[in-house]
This record gives C-alpha cells, sequence and structure tokens, in this order.
C-alpha cells in the first residue's frame, strides 16, 4: 500500500490570492494529498477548498520553522512556497532557513506557481503546455 504524500502550503501575503486560486485549481489532486500550511494560508485554503489543512503556527509566529523542522523528520515530502520576491518578510531568516533545509534534506520545493504545476503534472501526469 502508498502512503499517502504529506504537501505543506506556504504563501507570504501577496501571494495568498495567487495561493487559494492554484489549490483551487488543483483540488482534486491536492484531496489525495495529506495538506499542512503556515497558519493564514492553511486556513484560507482550506476555507476556499472545503479540503482539511493541518494548520501550523503563522509564519512570522514561527509556521515556517515548524514546517522546517518536519521536513528535517521526513514527515513533509514536498513544498509549495509561494515567497514574495517584491517585500521584505520580518521573518525572512525562516524563510531562508526553509529553503536551506528542503534543499537539504532533496524535498521538492516550488517557489512560484509554475513550478508548483508542474509539481502536480508530475504526479497526475499532465504536464502544463507553456
Ligand atoms: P501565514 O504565514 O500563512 O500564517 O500568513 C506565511 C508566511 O508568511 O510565511
Amino acid at each position: 500500500m502508498k502512503t499517502q504524500m504529506t504537501v505543506a502550503l506556504v504563501a507570504h501575503d501577496n501571494k495568498k490570492h495567487e495561493m487559494i486560486q492554484w489549490a483551487l485549481n488543483n483540488k482534486e489532486p491536492l484531496s489525495k494529498f495529506r495538506l499542512c500550511g503556515t497558519g493564514t494560508t492553511a486556513k484560507l485554503v482550506a476555507d476556499a477548498t472545503g479540503l482539511e489543512v493541518k494548520r501550523y503556527l503563522s509564519g512570522p509566529l514561527g509556521g515556517d520553522q515548524q514546517i522546517g523542522a518536519k521536513v528535517a523528520e521526513g514527515k513533509i515530502d514536498m513544498v509549495i512556497f509561494f515567497w514574495d520576491p517584491l517585500q521584505m518578510q520580518p521573518h525572512d531568516p525562516d524563510v531562508k532557513a526553509l529553503l536551506r533545509i528542503a534543499a537539504l534534506y532533496d524535498i521538492p520545493i516550488a517557489t512560484n506557481k509554475r513550478t508548483a504545476d508542474y509539481f502536480i503534472g508530475a504526479i497526475t501526469g499532465q504536464i502544463p503546455q507553456k
């Protein structure tokens, strides 16, 4: 029996709308995963899609670090992380730490929508067209 993949969702404030839209567009494939996310992102995605999303703390309050710890423990298999490249974040060190820990443990981490589409496409077999 295959174990279910766990996917973490994180979006900075200016990227939350994009994350909600992406989750709605991918509701069916996402429904096959165990989902978790930083506090606000998890709540917004859960409310919009009706999917169950485990909530960690809000990112600025340590949520990115909690997700990083789960990656290190081997409990998260993929991260969808829509970070904001145009705005400084108060928790910038945590953002960098999550990117580092994902690289260290060779966990796929999509940092924009198009990459996230390819990840889902790799799983569903529907690779997005250019
Ligand atoms: P949030 O955290 O989902 O609680 O807003 C995201 C972040 O800023 O890392």
